[in-house]
């Protein structure tokens, strides 16, 4: 007989004779190293090691027919085992259906670990004992602990299916009202109270028992999902949106994240967190409600998180500043206008490029901010260029299309104009034209009217289209990098630039190229008549001290 054995038969020994008189309670001892139990107490099943639902169910503890609650059961016991070595003991409540049909009643169970000579858990006793009703009544109401609200359960379920589809790919889904807090303040947290209930509901009638669910806390969902063509993600992403949207006419929009299993040895809850952050990615997103899980993500959400944290304490402390890349002639090499362009110098991490931080705060609405931050700084800089007797040049500032659909940019910018006092011709404004839409060409229109001088940013990246040149309001067209540089490497390609620069000119718009990276892209474009570059061959954007400078050593 191994030392084990014998540490299990001297307590139970000890626990029969002092549980003599005791007929309200069951007793099982679990041998958690083995996962063998015995029952012991009033009535001793012999120690034949059975399954504890055989034990239980002779002792009609717990109704066979009711998994859940011995799936509570054994998830407590089980997680208490690992707090089982902190603390030496584990006492809960649980409430327990015995029939199929009866109420839920209350148990106490109690849980004694023993810990062995190796300081690990290596027994449990456990004590079960129903109740009375008035002990139950004075506990308050029973709190109904079924599967959708404790994950213990959820997470064996969950083994338990992924063991059963094998061959099958799995999906965690991952749900959640968007703006839930409204629906509270709107309606009330009863309302609120009522929706979740009804998802829960509804839920565990859609789905079967291969589709385990669960209430991870107050508004968020997640069901696990086998399927074998990811298509079946989107239908049932689609079922489940359709089914739980729109209770009692009550507006609200669900939000889904999709983490498809790729290695099953993954801890569940990283399965779980990673559905989480494809379900955080399309937040506030207008036209998507499903977000999708890729390690990518991950870091990106990082740099998001961190650089949401800081953007506010940025201004403050204005670590957002501006650069200006010259604009040049290609024939004169003078300079004519320069681009002011962010960056934030961050306190720790140093310069932070604009493509890190600027499509996060497009996302968020930053983006206004710091527009407006940096078009007055463009502004300020005209106005000491004039103060110092500099020659000044146009300064072109980028109008994020955020900016256009929501707020009154034009009067904004005639303000400025006016504060710092200069010639409007001094600041121009280089929008990115995508598809047309209505909101965007009025204000453009607008802005037109007002004298400012409108540069189409981007021409040529994919957005812009031949066709849109027909009506425009813009002045200038700004080739974009990656058009100069592909279709310059063929002859087809070259022609295209050519025409594309003549006819431009024809229709009365001025062109300048950006991007221009070297000699031979800048006499090339010369030679097709754009005389109008900006790019590294002659300057990176720089801070405005040095463009100062350069200004200065190039223009006299
Ligand atoms: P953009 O408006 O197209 O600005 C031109 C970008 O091309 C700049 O990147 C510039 O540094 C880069 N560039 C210029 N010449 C060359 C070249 O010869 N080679 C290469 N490889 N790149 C060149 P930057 O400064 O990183 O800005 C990226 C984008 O961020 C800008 O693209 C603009 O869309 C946005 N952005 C920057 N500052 C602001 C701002 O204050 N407000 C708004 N709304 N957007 C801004
Ligand atoms: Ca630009
Ligand atoms: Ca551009």
């Amino acid at each position: 007989m191994t030392n084990t054995n014998s540490l299990s038969d001297r307590y139970s020994d000890f626990v029969i004779k002092s549980l003599e008189n005791d007929d309200k309670s069951v007793h099982i001892l679990w041998d958690c190293c083995g996962n063998t139990y015995k029952q012991l107490g009033h009535k001793i099943i012999a120690d034949d090691c059975s399954d504890p639902l055989v034990a239980i169910r002779k002792e009609n503890i717990i109704d066979p027919s009711s998994v859940s609650a011995y799936d509570v059961f054994c998830a407590q016991v089980e997680s208490g085992i690992i707090k089982g070595a902190e603390r030496n003991d584990l006492e809960i409540d649980l409430s327990m259906k015995l029939e199929g049909d009866s109420d839920y009643e209350l148990y106490h169970i109690y849980i004694l670990f023993l810990i062995g000579k190796s300081g690990k858990v290596e027994f449990a006793h456990i004590n079960i004992r129903k109740y009375t009703e008035a002990e139950a009544f004075s506990k308050g109401v029973l709190s109904v602990f079924s599967s959708d609200k404790a994950p213990q359960i959820f997470a064996k379920r969950i083994s338990r299916m992924m063991n059963k589809f094998a061959d099958k790919e799995i999906a965690f889904i991952q749900f959640d009202v968007e703006r839930f807090k409204l629906i509270n303040d709107n309606y009330g947290v009863e309302v609120g109270d009522e929706i979740l209930k009804f998802f829960s509901n509804s839920l565990s009638v859609i789905l079967n028992d291969d589709q385990p669910f669960c209430r991870l806390t107050a508004d968020v969902f997640m069901i696990v999902i086998s399927f074998d063509e990811e298509d079946e993600i989107l239908d049932f992403i689609h079922m489940i949106d359709s089914m739980l949207t729109g209770y009692k006419g009550i507006e609200y929009r669900l939000i889904f994240g999709v983490a498809i299993v790729e290695d099953r040895s993954m801890h569940t809850r990283r399965l779980g967190d990673n559905a989480t952050l494809a379900r955080q990615s399309v937040k506030g997103n207008a036209l998507k409600n499903i977000g999708f899980y890729n390690g990518r993500l991950k870091t990106e959400l990082y740099q998001q998180q961190t650089i949401e944290d800081d953007m506010t304490e940025a201004v403050i402390h204005d670590e957002f500043v501006m650069y200006l890349q010259p604009k040049h002639c290609i024939s004169s090499g003078r300079i004519i206008g320069a681009e002011a362009l962010a960056r934030w110098i961050h306190h720790d991490r140093g310069i932070i490029s604009p493509a890190e931080f600027i499509p996060i705060f497009e996302k968020n609405g930053f983006i206004l901010k710091l527009d407006l931050l940096i078009w007055e700084k463009a502004c300020k800089q005209i106005r000491e260029w004039i103060d110092a007797g500099i020659e000044p040049v146009p300064i072109s500032i980028n109008i994020s299309r955020e900016y256009l659909e929501s707020y009154d940019v034009v009067s904004k910018l005639l303000e400025l104009i006016n504060k710092y006092d200069f010639s409007i011709n001094l600041l121009q404004l280089e929008i990115t034209e995508t598809v047309d839409t209505e909101g965007t060409s009025a204000v453009v229109r607008k802005m037109k009217e007002s004298g400012f001088t409108m540069l189409m940013d981007d021409f040529g990246s994919g957005y812009s289209s031949l066709n849109m040149l027909k009506t425009t309001q813009f002045d200038v067209l700004k080739i974009d990098r990656s058009f100069l540089s592909e279709f310059m490497e063929s002859e087809r390609g070259r022609k295209i630039i050519e025409h594309t620069i003549s006819m431009s000119k024809d229709i009365g718009l001025d062109i300048i190229a950006e991007g221009v990276e070297n000699n031979e892209q800048a006499q090339f474009l010369n030679r097709c008549g754009c005389d109008k570059a900006q790019g590294f061959y002659y300057s990176k954007p720089i801070p405005v001290d040095q463009f100062n400078k350069k200004l200065i050593e190039v223009n006299t």
